[in-house]
């Protein structure tokens, strides 16, 4: 059985359906990618092994998996090196790219653009047959030595379904990093999705945790019987760190090619404010924030825009189970706009908000975590050491009492407030988060 969804038939060797899986009972629809980044095929032959094996072995209980292929172009590049064409695919899947990539002729397509409209196309094929929820799991592989882990939103139900996968999980990349795919899953089709990043680029250790990740999916949304194999694989390959929850705080943009992370700073180490990381364009690349280092890019061919590496937080347990029951309160979003200076509703679905810079410099985005927004928009970040954070922190909160008393004298500070500035950040609530609100 295969999928349609090649926008036309062209002459890539790699396939984009590496294999489907379907029960005749009804039930969710998981959806497994690997190689988005053609430098990672490590996904792709996890994926043939476990569609190979679970064929000879009386398919799936009920529902329907499909194993797609990510860049098909990169992939088949015969260097292993090439992780995208001209622009990064896991970067594209925006709403507005994604209407340009689907509105134009091929031809005038560059060759990244038409594997997002190919994806794109076979995405809206399975949301059209499914019968259940649907769920993705898009598989890569890093650059350096690290732990696997699983990315999601910190959404309630996404949190609750990576957590089963027993990794290290981190949440918030979608903040540092617009047009994600699995960012852009959730949002279209009201799916859970995990990037899993399996391992270090092309080691053996890499495939066996991909293939225990996607045994453990099928598990987890109950296309097969659940059993304890590939949980104990993925816990025994996340050591200490299984289970552990982190945020990510920061993302160092890279300006120049010559990029080059220092030897001695891995994944997961420590770094403190002002520390030297790495070195770029001649000078050293100090991290303006504390906190553990997250992949950083030791890739062979870094380009401007690539990430060159992230500064996760943990969080506890007491913190998430208060962020969950709080963001369950409708009063609190109602009292968000109406209460906290500086803060007003955006668009008429009441699920989005404006922050000014100078009340956003003081709640930073923790608040906003912990009420179960997002940041959709926040340039205006700065960071600050703690004298200074201080100073800044009560400069806003003059400014705070003043905007208020403003408002009050004016009939309400929205009519003091400019409609919406740039600089206004946007936050806003998780989609699933409202989804699963509707229905209950
Ligand atoms: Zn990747």
């Amino acid at each position: 059985m295969s999928v349609r969804c090649e926008v036309e038939p062209n002459r890539c060797s790699v396939p984009r359906t590496i294999g489907v899986l379907e029960a005749e009972a009804a039930g969710p629809t998981l959806i497994v990618i690997g190689g988005v980044h053609g430098n990672e095929p490590t996904g792709v032959r996890a994926a043939e092994k476990v569609i190979s094996r679970l064929n000879s072995n009386g398919q799936i209980a009920r529902g329907r998996c499909v194993a797609l292929t990510g860049h098909r172009r990169a992939l088949a590049d015969p260097d292993g090196h090439t992780r995208y064409l001209e622009e990064d695919l896991n970067r594209l899947f925006t709403p507005e790219r994604v209407k340009e990539a689907l509105r134009c002729n091929r031809q005038s397509l560059s060759p990244d653009m038409i594997e997002l409209a190919e994806i794109v196309a076979c995405l809206e094929a399975e949301a059209e047959r499914a019968r259940g929820p649907m769920y993705l799991i898009d598989i890569h592989t890093f650059s350096s030595r690290g732990t696997p882990f699983a990315a999601t939103e910190d959404a309630i139900r996404a949190r609750r379904f990576c957590r089963g996968f027993g990794l290290p999980m981190v949440l918030g990349f979608e903040e540092e990093l617009h047009g994600l795919l699995s960012d852009y899953f959730t949002n279209r089709f009201g799916g859970v999705s995990v990037v899993v990043e399996a391992g270090r680029h092309g080691e053996q250790a890499a495939e066996r945790i991909a293939e225990a990740t996607l045994m453990r999916a099928l598990e987890l949304t109950g296309l097969i019987e659940p059993g304890i194999e590939a949980l104990e694989v993925l816990k025994k390959a996340a050591g200490a760190r299984a289970g552990r929850i982190y945020d990510v705080r920061y993302r160092h943009v890279i300006k120049n090619p010559d990029f080059k992370m220092l030897d001695r700073v891995h994944s997961f180490a420590r770094v403190h404010v002002g520390e030297h990381v790495a070195d770029e364009g001649g000078c050293a690349q100090r991290t303006p924030e504390s906190g553990l280092m997250f992949m950083p890019n030791r890739q062979k061919h870094k380009r401007p825009g690539d990430d060159g590496y992230f500064i996760v937080r943990r969080v506890g347990g007491v913190w998430l189970a208060l962020s969950a029951w709080l963001r369950d309160r409708a009063w609190i979003h109602r009292a968000l706009p109406r209460f906290l200076p500086g803060v007003r509703r955006r668009g008429a679905s009441g699920h989005e908000l404006l922050v000014s810079p100078q009340i956003a410099a003081v709640m930073k985005r923790d608040l906003f975590h912990l009420l179960g927004y997002r940041l959709v928009r926040h340039d205006g970040e700065l960071h600050l050491n703690r004298a200074r954070r201080l100073a800044v922190g009560m400069q806003a909160i003059v400014r705070s009492v003043g905007l208020m008393l403003a408002g009050l004298v004016a009939g309400g500070e929205r009519r003091i407030l400019a409609e919406e500035s740039p600089q206004d950040w946007i936050v806003r609530r998780h989609h699933l988060d409202v989804l699963d609100e509707q229905d209950s």
